[in-house]
């Protein structure tokens, strides 16, 4: 059976350039990935400022009472260099002339009408250089990068108002089984609630990408062949097949994907949870047929899908990190890989993982804390340290 890092390998071979790039507006820029370095157009600060409320005079002013000649404002161009034995009142902000001294205000004291008296020398470092902070033609965000308020606030501050990023992945997601209900009825007895809808949805915005058709298809083999059909007409890059991946009489993802064109590359991974899992191409799509039980589609969504979204993304795959394990339920060995859901948290500046119970695939009981996956390899116990996957975006 094929391993976890057999189907990275796979994905990463089947994902080997980022999709196409669009410009958007920066308000639509969160989570979106930077595909062109932000550069500056000019010097940071584009001219000297003054950091702080106070006084303007000559650099070498030796007087100790100076005359006040003016006011001046943020927003107004510099004011010419009083002429020695006068000052111009000036606000943080204010562009500033060569060679002026600043003195902060509380270094300063009224002298009588227009007069100030000045408690000590002006001081170079009150004033912000032009390109103090970075030259014209710096990099100051490489890219691929994945954009937060901070980058994007940077890219205000830089003119950079229709950043070029990637066009978000298209998504499907199909939903088999006659079993379900919108999770707002109440299942019969012998009906449960589908929680594979949202459970995708919300995922999608996490991570960012497109979800072009979300629809429950039942188990009729004609109705499901005919909603792939359907669904691939909208182009997507992701199909995204829940349940119906394994050997049972209505386990039609397989088949129905040959019919439609797809080459089959794999049926099933050895992983736990998550084993019945197919990945298929055709064209520019990559399907992925993922088990029912919702923490399966969960694992099988963060190992594998988020790895081809972020590469079609242009980022690199979600990063593993090493963590203490702490106590929580014991984890035995078991033949195949297991990515257990835990808990991650910090013990004196260290992450930790602790172990969450799960009876098995279709139990949710601890999927509202969990917040990482911790990797346990085939055939051995889980120890410290280990290497687990956040599941929220880090
Ligand atoms: P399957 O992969 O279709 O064999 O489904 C495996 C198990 O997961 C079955 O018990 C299904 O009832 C359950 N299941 C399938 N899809 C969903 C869903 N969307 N929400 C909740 N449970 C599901
Ligand atoms: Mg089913």
């Amino acid at each position: 059976m094929t391993t976890v890092n057999q189907v990275f390998a796979q994905i990463d071979s089947l994902t080997p350039q980022p999709g196409e790039t669009e410009a958007i507006s920066l308000t639509q820029a969160m989570h979106r990935v930077l595909r062109e370095p932000a550069m500056t157009s000019e010097d940071q600060p584009p001219f000297d400022r003054s950091s702080t409320d106070g006084y303007l005079v000559r650099a070498d002013e030796p007087a100790k009472k100076v005359r006040l000649i003016s006011t001046h404002s943020p927003g107004q161009s510099a004011p010419p260099l009083p002429p020695a034995g006068s000052a111009i009142r000036i606000l943080t902000g204010s562009a500033l002339p060569k060679h002026a001294g600043l003195i902060m205000q509380e270094d300063t004291r009224p002298a009588g009408a227009d007069f100030i008296e000045l408690l000590k020398k002006p001081d170079p470092t009150l004033i912000r250089l032009q390109g103090s902070h970075s030259r014209k033609g710096s990099i100051l965000l490489p890219a691929p990068s994945l954009l937060q308020p901070g980058s994007i606030t940077l890219l205000a501050s830089l003119g950079i108002t229709q950043p070029k990023v990637s066009r978000l992945p298209r998504v499907v997601h199909l939903v088999t089984g006659e079993e379900l209900v919108d999770p707002n009825q109440n299942p019969a007895h012998g009906q449960i609630r589908d929680c594979n809808s949202i459970l995708i949805r919300t995922l999608l915005t996490s991570f960012s990408a497109t979800l072009v058709t979300q629809q429950r298809v039942g188990d009729d083999r004609k109705l499901f062949r005919q909603a792939c059909r359907l669904s691939l007409a909208t182009q997507p890059d992701i199909l995204l097949l829940s349940g119906a991946s394994s050997v049972g009489d209505h386990d039609h993802a397989g088949s129905v994907l040959e019919e439609l064109g797809f080459t089959i590359l794999l049926r099933q991974v050895s992983v736990r949870p998550g084993k019945p899992f197919i990945l298929a191409q055709n064209n520019n799509t990559l399907a992925f047929g993922l088990p029912g039980n919702p923490l399966s589609h969960f694992v099988c969504f963060h190992l594998f899908v988020r790895r081809a979204l972020l590469r079609l993304s242009g980022l690199p795959p979600p990063p593993f990190l090493s963590a203490t394990l702490i106590p929580g339920v014991t984890i035995t060995a078991n033949p195949r890989e297991t990515w257990w859901p835990c808990h991650l948290g910090s013990d004196e500046g260290s992450l930790t993982a602790q172990p969450l119970p799960w009876r098995d695939s279709s139990d949710l009981s601890s999927l509202a804390q969990t917040n990482g996956l911790l990797r346990v390899p085939a055939g051995q116990e889980a120890r410290s340290p280990c290497e687990v996957l956040p599941t929220i975006p880090w």
